[in-house]
């Protein structure tokens, strides 16, 4: 019996030893969301049931003194406003991602630190406005990250969605964005004329990884099972306890074939109807899930005589847009597939006919 007891002691004694620590610090400098109580609660559920991890939830600054934040293995922030942080504090928080830790963020944690610009740069992007207050359809742009591989490929949610400044997919891996079918892209507030509302990103940092979130405003996002798995499953990833690129994600679009929905012929197209286009590359979004049912994946736009148009369905390797109703009938029309908001395909040049 006795020897029984010793032994589960050890065993809980290693565990505890072996479990990441996550610093989880909420201090609100500026607007204070009534989800912080709620999001600690989850938080230290998230890692109990990871089995690997335990979570320090503070409001004191002063656990991110260098040597406090040592003890650490992660620095999750939802915080707001100008956190007073001493110059020691802050060269402290950058070098403890730079040398292998994780940095994650939860909505607010871009509303925050505006005078600090390497803050800014940490997490990818600063705040600039929430347009939506409302249900959203959200795509999961990386299904294969531990983050979002749970979700399915687009799924609806209330919240208040952010719009961000100094934000740009070529520092970061977008895995979700905002569906913009489903929110009002002239809303008051709207800033933004490229369509790109990315909800969550990583991104790596010296040798260290970061992730951020735009969801978490309401209690009810973070009492969602799907919210709770994401952060069990990110809080893994920036412990080093899960695998999962944070790599930018890059395609060079290139155009193969553009032909009327249902046609086999090359280089034609008729005004307000689908059109396909096949070729390489045309999304740097994941392949995991356009490989059994195609999706839309954000970051691609169809250019018609340099004039975004519809698009209805994108994988790497084909996708499915609308030729503008404008289109004027037997003259021929410029094509551009645009991917990841920055590398353009070749224009292909097709004739616009009529049924
Ligand atoms: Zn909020």
């Amino acid at each position: 019996m006795g020897r029984l007891v010793s032994v589960g002691l050890i065993l809980a004694l290693t565990l505890s030893a072996a479990a990441k620590r996550v610093l989880y610090v909420t201090h609100s400098a500026g607007f204070r969301h009534g989800s912080i109580e709620v999001s600690r609660r989850v938080m230290a559920q998230a890692a109990e049931r990871s089995g690997k991890l335990e979570v320090v939830s503070t409001e004191d600054l002063s656990m991110l003194e260098p040597e406090r934040l040592r003890e650490f293995d992660v620095l999750f922030f939802f915080t707001s406003g100008e956190l007073a942080l001493t110059q020691a504090q802050r060269e402290g928080l950058l070098e403890f991602v730079r040398a292998g830790k994780g940095f994650g963020g939860a909505h607010s944690a871009t509303d925050t630190l505006y005078t600090w610009p390497e803050y800014g740069e940490l997490i990818g992007g600063y705040f600039d406005g929430h347009p939506w207050t409302q249900e959203v359809s959200i795509d999961v742009e990386d299904p294969d990250h531990p983050a979002a591989r749970h979700l399915a490929p687009s799924f609806r949610i209330l919240e208040e969605i952010y719009q961000f400044r100094e934000f740009s997919r070529e520092r970061v891996r977008v895995l979700m964005t905002l569906d913009t079918r489903t929110a009002d892209l002239k809303a008051q507030g709207v800033s933004r004329n490229d369509g790109d509302f990315a909800l969550a990103w990583v991104r790596e940092f010296g040798r260290g990884r970061v992730f951020y979130t735009a969801l978490g405003h309401f209690d009810e996002t973070w009492l969602d099972a799907r919210f709770q798995k994401m952060l069990e499953q990110t809080l893994l990833w920036l412990a080093g306890e899960a695998e999962g690129s944070a790599a930018v994600r890059k395609s060079a679009p290139v155009i193969g074939q553009v032909s009327a929905l249902g046609q086999a012929g090359d280089g034609m197209v008729m005004a307000g109807r689908y059109v396909v286009i096949s070729g390489d590359g045309l999304t740097s979004g994941s392949t995991a899930v356009a490989a059994g049912s195609p999706v839309k994946l954000a970051g691609t736009q169809v250019l018609w005589n340099g004039e975004p148009g519809g698009l209805v369905l994108v994988s790497p390797r084909a996708l499915v847009a609308e030729a503008p109703a404008g289109l004027d009938e037997n003259i021929t029309a410029e094509v551009i597939v645009v991917s990841g908001n920055v590398e353009r395909s070749a224009p292909r040049t097709v004739l616009v006919r009529r049924e």
